[in-house]
């Protein structure tokens, strides 16, 4: 079948991420299970030579969550008095718990008429979660949890969002979308920041293909393809090319020379992103196939990540061969998306889950196992994979944060379930090929009943693995997850007295005792944590994230994304980086520069300013100019190191002022600490001088 038109005629309407247009596009399958493998129960991620210790930042302080009070029991149970406010106050990032709240109402375990504690049903709002409901469904009833499937006039504790963080207006509870998620992984904004990583750490970040952005990159592309061709003219390559805003292979087509690029006024209205295409996968039964991969990012701030110890391998339907100019055009054979596949006449429906079109990857796994495969060496390369592409993603992350959520403003936490679309080449290297903000958690399939004509049925596969992913979503996210423990233990304790006659009438009156504990019938969590479990081997990565946060400390001014002018002059001032040799007129020609070509490149009209990507490119040039002899990646690294230095130097002249009264002119700030430390660093300019008690320290970097 020809790729293009072939693409066009089968999109019928939409993503299988889920986006805002088109959600009927199909999204699920089948398959059947032999012997399972604890697939990500064991992999470790691959050592690495350099470890750095995590680096303790502490969290900006922020105020305290008081709870959402529960609707229905509210009604039916008196409550006396309120429990504890809930949690504890969190900073800026931190997702694992609440942050401050706006509408405050009372978030409390109960207490019956016998003054014993139960703890009330977690609430979820289920009102727009689209597609994945019926998973949620099948989740929330196993939890035992409260669904509010048309939303509730009081807050939830937990929204669950189809599509994006700004389904609505939220104020409290958690969220499972963060905010510039969706932006963030659309192919072009993926390529440009692992693109930064592969610039720092060439040889950590080779999982994912060599990309050109289209247009911008076009001639560089051509020209860069024309190089290697000159150095070695038996070099064949073949690219893939694919729609920025595209999903479930839409539009994606093959090329084997730069020439063969579509032009024809498409690119400029669809910028695209051409790829190397990976010309030996591995094959089973002499298919391609490539993984979809759970990964829940629990936290931000610190930085969370889960694995799902089970994901799904989706095959395609043509036998496969190499590309060569013949069958370049076989989607059927080079395009793994189940929403092509579904209409080849090959595609193979089947009630177990380790047969046919779209199995578990654990099915996978273990049939590579029976061969002799090293499983755990793959689990290792695949979780090293995702700690380094969430490492990637989540700078520019924060930045969408603290412009959809400051510090001390009243919104949700959140976290976000992300599919990871792998390929294993034939060395069973992973290879990264995209990432998805919404992957389908879809758990019926369609089937053909006659030409044209289909039908949902259930998918076993599809619901075995996504109904775990989302019920154990939940399960840590659980806010109440404390109280619940700590009254199963109280409960234990009137269980082990049960020979007191007065203590079964109390335990059998509480609500909560006489029911057991939902969590102890349920499946140990299929999420393994591998972030911070492997920080040390991963932190010395998160380069970026630093470059980041002295970003956004210099952003000023609460929801921008983007550095003015007067905030990256301070920022230079501040981290004393300009010299006889860099002027601050100097420094403004590099703003001027670099923020014009990327405002021009990204088409961003949303605010003016300098983005993150094209502060990192100046903080690459400054890190250069300075210190020329290393390599960029220690280049990066000291400047950060020295402009952390300066900045933390001024932090304790700051305090010092401050608690001498020096600095007592400035007016009360009601922020937090971190938004009044930024506030002063803008205004530094004009910070009275302070005796250089910190001279001696100063000198250690000179
Ligand atoms: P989409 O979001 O449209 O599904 P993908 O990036 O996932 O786009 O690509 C669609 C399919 O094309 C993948 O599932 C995979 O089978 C194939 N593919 C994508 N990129 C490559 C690549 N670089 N090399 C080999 N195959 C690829």
């Amino acid at each position: 079948m020809a790729l293009a038109p072939a693409l066009s005629a089968m999109q019928r309407g939409g993503c299988e991420s889920e986006s805002a247009a088109g959600w009927e596009a199909a999204a699920a399958e089948e398959e059947e299970e032999q012997g399972r493998v604890d697939a990500g129960g064991s992999g470790e991620p691959e050592r690495t030579a350099r470890e750095e210790p995590a680096k303790a930042r502490a969290p900006a302080p922020a105020p305290a969550q008081p709870g959402a009070a529960e609707e229905g029991d509210a009604r039916v149970l008196r409550r006396s008095p309120p429990g504890p406010s809930a949690e504890p106050a969190q900073g800026p990032w931190s997702h694992g718990k609440p942050r401050s709240r706006g509408r405050s109402c009372k978030r409390s375990s109960g207490r019956a008429a016998d003054g014993y504690h139960f703890v009330r049903p977690v609430t979820v709002d289920s009102s727009k979660a689209r597609t994945s409901l019926d998973a949620l469904k099948i989740s929330i009833r196993q939890l035992k949890w409260k669904e509010f499937p048309f939303g509730r006039r009081l807050p939830c504790d937990i929204y669950w969002h189809g599509v994006s963080f700004h389904d609505s207006d939220i104020f409290s509870g958690q969220v499972n979308k963060f905010p510039g998620m969706t932006e963030m992984v659309r192919k072009i904004t993926l390529s440009r920041a692992v693109r930064i990583m592969q610039n720092l750490f060439p040889e950590e970040y080779n999982f994912y293909p060599r990309s050109w952005i289209l247009p911008d990159e076009l001639q560089l592309f051509a020209a860069q393809v024309q190089m290697v061709k000159d150095d070695d003219p038996s070099w064949k390559p073949t690219f893939i090319v694919k729609p920025d805003s595209g999903c479930q292979g839409d539009g994606i087509y093959l090329i084997k020379d730069p020439n063969d690029i579509r032009l024809s006024g498409t690119l400029q209205r669809r910028p695209a992103v051409v790829q190397e295409y990976i010309c030996k996968p591995l094959l089973i039964d002499k298919l391609k196939f490539d993984i979809r991969l759970y990964v829940l990012l629990k936290s931000l701030e610190p930085l969370e990540i889960y694995v799902a110890k089970d994901g799904l391998s989706r095959f395609c339907t043509e036998p496969y061969q190499e590309p060569t100019p013949r069958n370049l055009r076989h989607i059927f054979m080079h395009l793994t998306n189940y929403s092509l596949n579904i209409h080849s006449g090959h595609f193979v429906h089947s009630d177990s889950t380790s047969t046919g079109s779209k199995r578990t990857f654990s099915s996978v796994l273990y049939r590579l196992s029976s061969k002799g495969v090293d499983i755990k060496k793959v689990w290792s390369d695949i979780i090293s994979l995702v700690i380094k592409t969430v490492i990637a993603l989540t700078p520019e992350l924060k930045v969408f944060y603290q412009s959809d959520i400051p510090a001390g403003r009243p919104g949700p936490t959140c976290f976000q379930i992300l599919g990871f679309d792998i390929l294993l080449m034939k060395n069973l290297k992973p290879i990264l090929l995209e990432v998805n903000a919404n992957p389908s958690m879809r758990i019926e399939h369609e089937r053909e009943l006659s030409p044209g004509v289909f039908e949902n049925v259930p998918s076993l596969v599809d619901e075995e693995v996504k109904v775990a992913v989302i019920r154990d979503t939940l399960r840590l996210m659980d806010p109440l997850k404390k109280k619940r423990e700590s009254q199963s233990q109280q409960l234990e304790k009137p269980l082990a007295r049960k020979e007191d006659p007065s203590d079964s009438d109390l335990a059998s009156s509480s609500d909560g005792s006489s029911k057991p504990n939902p969590d102890a019938q349920l499946p140990s969590i299929c999420l393994k944590q591998v972030f911070p479990k492997y920080a040390k081997q991963f932190n010395y990565l998160r380069l970026v994230d630093r470059m980041a946060n002295l970003f956004i400390r210099f952003l000023g001014i609460k929801g921008t994304m983007k550095l003015g002018p007067t905030g990256f002059r301070t920022f230079i001032r501040n981290c004393k980086l300009s010299s006889s040799s860099l002027s601050m007129a100097a420094v403004d020609i590099l703003y001027i520069d670099i923020t014009r070509r990327w405002n021009s490149m990204t088409m961003d009209q949303r605010d003016s300013g300098m983005c993150l990507q094209a502060f990192i490119e100046a903080f690459f040039f400054l890190a250069q100019r300075k210190f020329k002899m290393l390599p960029l990646h220690e280049q990066v690294a000291s400047l950060i190191d020295l402009c952390e230095y300066h900045l933390s130097l001024l932090d304790e002249k700051r305090l010092v002022c401050g608690r001498s009264g020096r600095l007592g002119v400035r007016p009360p700030y009601s922020g937090t600490a971190q938004e009044a430390t930024a506030a002063a660093l803008l205004a530094e300019g004009s910070a009275p001088p302070c005796p250089d008690r910190l001279s001696h320290s100063r000198h250690a970097l000179s």
